[in-house]
């Protein structure tokens, strides 16, 4: 069966819209309405009139699609597509943190499922993360949940009284200096490209830091030719395509068993399941209608925020 034909059949037939976070593989990429990260597709999707979300990325994705767009049916072509990230914060721990930790403006990195996005102030994402933290009075209590690594990058950028949660996204914490070092010395005058949800050292010896979306504008209008991508490797897919001229290296993390720096989770996704998806309508993403009130109120507040400082 050739799968990308009989997927765009069926999404015609069934007015249904296919988002891909920049982490699928490419051929996933190119059969999308909308590639990016995970908070701009569930908007773009929530703006059309189609009647079927089929999201291709993970189950807080989705979750976030359901969210914004609670009256369209929301698919997931595997329902085992998770979060290491969004898994390190479970919702009884995290109410126990809060307790722990009163009188804290709770700002939460959209990474996170339902039930946390519920029991949050602010969502950010890791494009806006500093704004937002800044964009709160001076003497304002901070919690940063659940990314350690980014919830510390923005305390050193802004000095603010944060109280960081302890979790963190496999991919990205797998990434080892030395192999970076070792890219760098092989491959002079490239230069080296880093999400915030990397560990220190990576992030000190980045030329460039950025959330996925800003690395892959970064790739358009910086002027270097060759670059070193501490990312997870589907986005090299739209740098290349950005750049055909330009060399992109992905960094291989510690313990690679496929030799690079792959999301499993974002890998289950294959055409076939997209395929199977649609056809089916399933599985299907629910959340109660609790949840979704209280999780939609501090992604608005976010995006209040962001238009009313123009970011
Ligand atoms: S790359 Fe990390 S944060 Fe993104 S979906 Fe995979 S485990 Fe989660």
């Amino acid at each position: 069966m050739n799968f990308e034909e009989s997927i765009k059949k069926l999404r015609a037939e069934k007015n249904a819209v296919i988002l891909a976070h920049y982490y699928q593989t490419g051929d996933i990429q190119d059969i999308a309405d909308f590639v990016g990260d995970s908070l701009a597709l569930s908007q773009q999707a929530a703006s059309t009139n189609a009647d079927i979300i089929l999201f291709a990325g993970v189950k807080f994705m989705a979750e976030t699609a359901k969210i914004l767009s609670p009256e369209k049916k929301v698919l997931l072509p595997d329902l085992e597509a998770g979060c290491s990230l969004a898994d390190s914060c479970k919702a009884e721990d995290f109410e126990k943190f809060l307790a722990e930790n009163p009188g804290r403006t709770v700002v939460t990195y959209v990474n996170t499922t339902a039930e946390i996005k519920a029991l949050s102030d602010i969502i950010c994402t890791s494009s806006n993360a500093i704004q937002i933290i800044e964009s709160l009075p001076a003497d304002e209590k901070i919690i940063f949940a659940p990314d350690r690594n980014l919830g510390n990058y923005v305390l050193n950028k802004t000095g603010r009284d944060i109280v960081v949660w302890d979790g963190a996204c496999h991919v990205h914490e797998e990434f080892s200096l030395e192999a970076i070092l070792k890219l760098r010395e092989e491959n002079l005058g490239a230069k080296v490209i880093v999400h915030p949800e990397c560990e220190l050292p990576i992030r000190m010896i980045a030329d460039f830091i950025g959330s996925t979306s800003a690395l892959l504008q970064y790739s358009k209008t910086d002027s270097s030719n060759k670059y070193i991508v501490a990312t997870e490797v589907g986005i090299i897919h739209q740098m290349q395509k950005a750049n055909p001229a330009k060399v992109f290296i992905p960094v291989t993390p510690k313990d690679s068993t496929c030799g690079c720096s792959e999301c499993n989770f974002m890998k289950l996704t294959t055409l076939e399941k997209i395929y199977n998806c649609l056809n089916t309508e399933s599985p299907e993403i629910t959340l109660d209608n609790d949840i979704i009130e209280k999780a939609q109120k501090p992604i608005i507040r976010m995006l209040e925020i962001s238009k009313k400082y123009d970011f």
